[in-house]
């Protein structure tokens, strides 16, 4: 009875000592990452390695106080802004938005002549690239051992709620943070069981912002239709 209470035991600690769903060792902590532009280039080379990504690209920081993050098409050059960096709290949260970028600066060698005419695309369909490099960048995420939660936890915090998107680069980030939930949810759905940001102020407000579009994701599981969601403002 002692030998299986013992070994009960160090089930339990050892599963409360493992590390969270999908960790990986972490190289910066948040206060690094605002001092130490270093962080920029090595969790993005990082992602790079991890996803097997053949492309070059590089990345660099700003002093700009932005609440933003942008890619060269034609240099393919990644910059955040430090009006950005200063929102994060942790790697994953850079993580996630190098991932977005990365996307975009794959995509910029599509197509003819090194991918010089594929600016065209991205001017007149932009959103299609904003939702393909979000839901990329949990894949990239993932598979570098990234919490993809992250990238709900910064957006929520950190990026602005417009009315329309009518005429925007990107969609609403309601939309977005839901579609990104629903990718979560159906392919990754262990990051939200065993999920390290439950009780984190950020994302307890996303979970109370999205509650009407994440009753149509359940509406939608419940029912198992395959109807694409159109998530609410
Ligand atoms: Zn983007």
């Amino acid at each position: 009875m002692r030998k299986i209470l013992s070994l009960l035991i160090t089930c339990i600690v050892l599963f409360s000592f493992s590390p969270a769903f999908g960790a990986t060792s972490r190289l910066f902590t948040a206060k690094e990452i605002k001092k130490n532009n270093e962080a920029i280039y090595e969790v993005g080379f990082r992602l790079l390695n991890a996803n097997k990504i053949d492309k070059r690209m590089t990345f660099s920081y700003s002093t700009k106080d932005s609440v933003n993050a942008s890619t060269s098409l034609i240099n393919r050059n990644i910059v955040i802004y430090d009006g950005l960096i200063q929102y994060m709290s942790s790697e994953d949260e850079l993580a996630a938005v190098l991932a977005h970028e990365i996307s975009h600066a794959v995509d910029s060698y599509n197509g003819i002549f090194r991918g010089a005419l594929e600016f065209v695309p991205h001017i007149f369909i932009p959103r299609k690239y904003e939702r393909k490099a979000d839901l990329r960048a949990v894949d990239y995420m993932v598979n570098a051992g990234y919490n993809p939660v992250a990238l709900i936890v910064i957006m929520n915090k950190a990026f602005p709620q417009y009315r329309y998107e009518v005429l925007g680069t990107h969609p609403l980030t309601s939309r977005r943070m839901a579609m990104i939930y629903e990718y979560i949810y159906t392919k990754y759905p262990a990051f939200l069981v065993h999920n390290p940001y439950q009780n984190d102020v950020y994302y307890q407000n996303f979970l109370l912002n999205s509650e009407h579009n994440r009753k149509k994701l359940a509406d939608k599981v419940r029912t198992g239709s395959k109807k694409k969601i159109r998530y609410d403002y």
